[in-house]
């Protein structure tokens, strides 16, 4: 397939150019470089260009007929979100429209969106299945929810077909150590604490000690990022075949709490660091915990790195290896 990846310069985006670059797919990157690296596209063509600018978009879908758009260029803090919602409204949701526009005007019907667990809000059960309640609760989680929206209007009004993945927590780095996460400023719980191992950082903190969970820390799912591309492949090749427009919640189905992961790491990196207990991050959900089983089941995707401390040991090399040498 020829495919366009769209913010493959960014954490997933990268690991996801790899995977479909190595399975013999033509890819073509799209990315500004607002958040990600040029030298995390190691496979493939790359345009630096802006969803926002519809020459550029015009010139990329000139060039090449694709088969198939992947989205992952999106703005990710929820914190953010809250203070800067314009930001996110307009770049998550009015870009993406001028992104599915330019699909539109070169007839390129199939589109893989990077959605989240963040349009469900605050949940009303767990583990979360697709017809639970969507209400977000931040402006990050609606802009991606406006688009899941908007999809099913496109589709009706131009054929336009979409698979909506919901990630829970995205976490882990490339089998090859090649690849791995590079946010700034990084917010993510997992590269926090190893940054914490590694002496990048001082202390990791928890946020919250008082949330109805088992040890009164937040309960995430971790899912490697090497089978959250996998779900991607497989359901762009699934939508290609003619399998008609789908939503799919992507986890492992396992919770773990924070104070869970610290310890995970410790185990992994056999390092010890300072722990401190802060207040309750504001917009977290005690827990977010995925039911997989549609795209277990409807994709045929298996998780194949389930193992915390798998995508733990994949993390940790990647933090010695490229922040540490
Ligand atoms: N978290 C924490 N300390 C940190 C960063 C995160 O206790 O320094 C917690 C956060 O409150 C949440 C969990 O770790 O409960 C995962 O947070 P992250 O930002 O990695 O992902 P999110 O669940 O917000 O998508």
């Amino acid at each position: 397939m020829k495919i366009l990846v769209v913010g493959g310069a960014g954490y997933i985006g990268s690991h996801m150019v790899k995977m479909l670059s190595k399975a013999g797919h033509h890819v073509v990157t799209l990315d500004n470089l607002s958040t990600g690296y040029r030298d995390a596209v190691k496979y493939g063509e790359f345009v630096e260009g802006d969803i926002a600018d519809s020459d550029i978009l015009n010139q990329v879908f000139s060039s090449t007929p694709f088969d198939g758009v992947m989205h992952f260029a999106s703005y990710i803090e929820v914190g953010e979100s809250v203070v800067n919602p314009g930001k996110y409204f307009r770049n998550n949701f009015s870009n993406t429209l001028n992104l599915l526009d330019a699909m539109v005007r070169h007839a390129v019907k199939h589109f893989i969106f990077s959605s989240t667990a963040a349009i469900f809000g605050e949940p009303e059960y767990v583990p979360i299945d697709e017809s639970h309640p969507k209400k977000p609760i931040n402006p990050y989680g609606l802009s991606k929810l406006m688009v899941e929206q908007a999809l099913e209007s496109y589709e009706i009004a131009h054929g336009l077909q979409s698979v909506c993945l919901r990630y829970f927590n995205a976490a882990g780095a490339d089998i090859d150590g090649e690849l791995g996460e590079r946010h700034v400023p990084e917010t993510h719980l997992i590269p926090l604490i190893l940054q914490a191992a590694s002496g990048r950082r001082e202390s990791i903190s928890v946020f919250g000690n008082d949330y109805p969970t088992t040890d009164g820390s937040c309960v995430r799912d971790y899912i490697h990022i090497v089978d959250l591309c996998s779900a991607h492949l497989l359901a762009l090749t699934k939508l290609v075949k003619g399998s008609g427009s789908k939503r799919y919640n992507l986890g492992n189905g396992n919770g773990f709490s924070v104070i869970q992961v610290i310890d995970v790491v410790k185990q992994v990196s056999a390092k010890n660091f300072k722990i401190v207990e802060t207040n309750r991050r504001a917009g977290d959900p005690a827990t977010l915990v995925a039911d997989s089983a549609l795209a277990q089941s409807e994709l045929g995707w298996t998780p194949v790195y389930d193992d915390l401390a798998v995508i733990v040991e994949h993390a940790w090399k990647w933090e010695k290896n490229y922040f540490c040498k």
